[in-house]
This record gives structure tokens, C-alpha cells and sequence, in this order.
């Protein structure tokens, strides 16, 4: 059973300020969630959550966050400057970019943030780009292969564009030890949206192994290891969700199997968390505006794939709740639709749920992460507003609503401006 965090009479009382659709962010959940995270990695000296910044963008989600010890992981300039406009500063950045433009790497580096280098050609990229190698670097692998646990296979990092080979890696740290670096860490993300706590000690025995290795190769020995992103949530009802403590005890397994008899014991431990740290805390509340009956049967709600595109672009499964009707039997079948003239906008498809009418709010589980974030202006629509549900109950408005002057406002190159303003404006 999946519960939202808000009733239908709260939801009817938030409309009143702050219309359809809209995500809400859960304060509670938040914080709660990231104690555990911290808890169940507590066995570790050095333990940092450098949350994924791409999953929620929101500066005020970010402080939440912050306020609890996280850092952000960045990979783009503005992503960068949010997390320099929520004051985190040098060692709290990480910045795991790909493809990275020259001047996002100066960026970076004058913030003090550890930077995690895609390639081995980066090297000499970020020598050239900076005149100098930092005293902190990171560097990412990529085992190539497949990425295998007991319950099959679970992701293809050979296929995968991200990191440096086992030879390069090697022969990376050997070269940044070269040029001066001081401080090394390595990083790997191997799977996405595991369910299963078996993720993390796997990946982390992997590249435990590969750090003893690399101390006996090169003579560097890591400072820290960065486990990324990956953990999954239940985004399904029936699905049972990871246990953050199980996670953490099974690093700690291999933490004290593999490095603390290499005499590593001091490495840390770094994670780079999305998904797990927001998307159960988050959720995209739309209201039942169309219904339609033609082959199948529609209900048509007032936001769309620009508002949360994962269904649309992986055919993610996104739990529904109509609010206010939680407890009623789930005898329709309905696909639930945006509005965007592609038939791939749609938040279900054949989903049994209780009878929809217009007017009925629906409740689209786990958009915390990559949810918003992820939406464009496809069809000129417009993206919506981010709410706070404060752990006092009370709501902040966190991220207005767009309007159609920030739609056009890139046109202002153009002459038709005044045009525009004017139809904006109703003619006046
Ligand atoms: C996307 C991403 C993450 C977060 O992934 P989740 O699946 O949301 O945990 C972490 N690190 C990097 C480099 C990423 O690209």
C-alpha cells in the first residue's frame, strides 16, 4: 500500500493559493530519510552524501538537505551555481560531469569542489583548461561488462559512456600522482534504481578490491570511495523498498573483509544519492478535468509529461492515489493523459483504479526525483509550480508556477516582444 502524504481536504485547502498541477515536497519525510542514511552509515569516519543535484533542483530542497550534512553532486554549470548559491562550498561539491566543457572545469575548480574526471584524456584536458592538476581529484571506472546480482542482470556498464577502463585507471593515478595531486578518490555508478540491498556491497567490494590493487600498482592509496547513485525505491505497491541499514552494514562488511586488512581503514565513504534521498517524498498532484470514451476508456488531467516525463520516456510505473477515495474498490480501468499531442503522454496505461470523476484530485506517487527536473515546454506548456509541506504542516511555495512571459522571454532577440506583450497582457 502506498500512502500519500496529504489528504484530499489539505489538498482542496492548497488549491485555494495555488491552483493544479503542482509538486508537493514532503519536509518530514526528507529529513527523516536522510538521518537514516547517515545513521546507517555512521560506522564510517568520513561518510558524505553528496546528493544529485539533477534529480531536484530546487534551492530550498537543497538546504533541507544540507542542514543535514549533505553535499550536492553536480555535473553542469548551473547545477554548480545552485549549489554555490546555497553556500556549500569546496569539499562539499563534488563534481561528476561527462563530455565537460572547459569553462564548467574552471568553475568547479575555483569553487574548491572535488572534481571526478570522466576520462583519461580529461587529464590532460583540465591541466591545459586549469594550468595545473588540483590537489583533490577523482577519478570515475567503468568495469565494462555486465553488471550482474543474484537476481539476474541488472545493467550494462559496457555499454555504458561513463568512466575509465581498469588499464587507464591505473595508469591515471599513476599520472595525476605525476603531476603533483595530493588527495585521490574513485567513483563508479553501475546501476540504476537497484531494488535490492544487495547494490552498494557489491559495487563496493568491486571497487574495495580495485582501490587495494591500485595501492599496490601505484602507491595510492585513495582517500575516498564514492559509491554514487543507484539505490532504488518501490515505485510499485508490491515492490519492497531497500533497507538503508541493511545497505550500510553490508558496505561495512566489505569495508572491514577487504581495506581495513590493506590498511585502508581510514577511506571514506562517499555516496551520490538522487533517487533514493527524494523521490518518495515528492509528488506530482493533477486534477481529473476530461473524461472520454472511445475504444478505451481516458481520464484527461491537467498536467502532462512536461510536468513528469518518466512514463512517458521509460514507461515508468508511477503509483496513482485519488484522493479522497482511497479506500474505494479499484474496478475501473482507466488511462490517465496529459494533454500533449504525443500518445505516449500518459501517467498510466490500463490502471485499475477507484471511479474518477472531473473534479477529483490524483495523487502521482514518487516524483521527488527526476520528476520535475526532468520536464521541458514541448507543446508550449508550461511547467509547474513546486510546493513545500513544512513539518509544521504549513505550505511554501518553493518554485512559482511558469508563466507565459518566461516562455517567450527567450525571443527577446526578436522584434515581436511588444507583440507578445500586448496578447500577454489581453490587447491593453
Ligand atoms: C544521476 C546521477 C546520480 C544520482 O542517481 P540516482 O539514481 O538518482 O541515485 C549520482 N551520480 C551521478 C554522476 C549521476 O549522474
Amino acid at each position: 500500500m502506498k500512502k500519500p502524504f496529504v489528504t484530499k481536504a489539505q489538498v482542496e485547502d492548497i488549491v485555494k493559493n495555488y491552483p493544479t498541477p503542482f509538486h508537493i515536497y514532503d519536509e518530514k519525510g526528507i529529513i527523516e530519510n536522510a538521518k537514516a542514511v547517515y545513521d546507517a552509515f555512521s560506522w564510517n569516519k568520513g561518510f558524505k552524501e553528496y546528493f544529485a543535484v539533477k534529480a531536484t533542483p530546487n534551492p530550498v530542497l537543497m538546504q533541507i538537505l544540507k542542514a543535514q550534512g549533505c553535499g550536492f553532486d553536480c555535473s553542469s554549470l548551473t547545477e554548480l551555481m545552485l549549489s554555490e548559491a546555497v553556500d556549500a562550498k569546496g569539499s562539499d561539491i563534488m563534481f561528476s560531469s561527462n563530455d565537460t566543457p572547459a569553462e564548467e572545469f574552471v568553475y568547479a575548480d575555483k569553487l574548491g569542489a572535488i572534481i571526478n574526471l570522466d576520462d583519461f584524456t580529461h587529464i590532460d584536458f583540465l591541466e591545459k583548461t586549469l594550468g595545473k592538476i588540483p590537489e583533490t581529484i577523482s577519478c570515475r571506472y567503468n568495469p565494462g561488462g555486465v553488471f550482474q546480482m543474484s537476481n539476474g542482470i541488472m545493467d550494462n556498464p559496457g555499454d555504458s559512456k561513463y568512466g575509465m577502463t581498469k588499464d587507464q585507471i591505473i595508469e591515471a593515478y599513476k599520472i595525476l600522482k605525476d603531476k603533483g595531486a595530493k588527495k585521490f578518490g574513485i567513483h563508479a555508478f553501475l546501476a540504476s534504481n537497484t531494488v535490492t540491498n544487495e547494490y552498494y556491497p557489491l559495487l563496493a567490494g568491486q571497487l574495495f578490491e580495485l582501490a587495494v590493487e591500485i595501492k599496490e600498482k601505484t602507491g595510492v592509496a585513495l582517500s575516498f570511495i564514492n559509491l554514487s547513485g543507484g539505490v532504488g525505491i518501490p515505485y510499485k505497491p508490491d515492490q519492497e523498498g531497500n533497507d538503508i541499514y541493511a545497505i550500510g552494514k553490508g558496505v561495512k562488511e566489505q569495508f572491514e573483509k577487504i581495506l581495513v586488512p590493506a590498511g585502508m581503514g581510514d577511506t571514506s565513504i562517499f555516496t551520490e544519492m538522487g533517487r533514493f534521498m527524494m523521490a518518495p517524498y515528492g509528488a506530482l498532484v493533477t486534477k481529473a478535468i476530461h473524461e472520454k470514451h472511445i475504444y478505451k476508456e481516458y481520464i484527461g488531467v491537467d498536467a502532462c509529461a512536461v510536468n513528469l516525463m518518466r512514463p512517458a520516456m521509460y514507461g515508468a510505473y508511477h503509483h496513482i492515489t485519488v484522493l479522497g477515495k482511497e479506500n474505494a474498490p479499484l474496478d475501473h480501468v482507466y488511462d490517465v493523459t496529459g494533454s500533449l499531442c504525443e500518445n505516449n503522454d500518459k501517467f498510466a496505461i490500463e490502471r485499475a483504479l477507484p471511479e474518477i470523476e472531473k473534479g477529483d484530485y490524483l495523487f502521482i506517487h514518487d516524483t521527488g526525483a527526476h520528476g520535475y527536473s526532468m520536464g521541458y515546454n514541448y507543446n508550449g506548456k508550461l511547467k509547474s509550480a513546486e510546493l513545500l509541506l513544512k513539518e509544521d504542516g504549513s505550505v511554501q511555495l518553493i518554485r512559482r508556477a511558469e508563466t507565459p512571459r518566461d516562455y517567450f522571454s527567450t525571443l527577446d532577440c526578436l522584434g515581436v516582444m511588444e507583440k507578445l506583450y500586448k496578447i500577454m497582457d489581453g490587447g491593453k
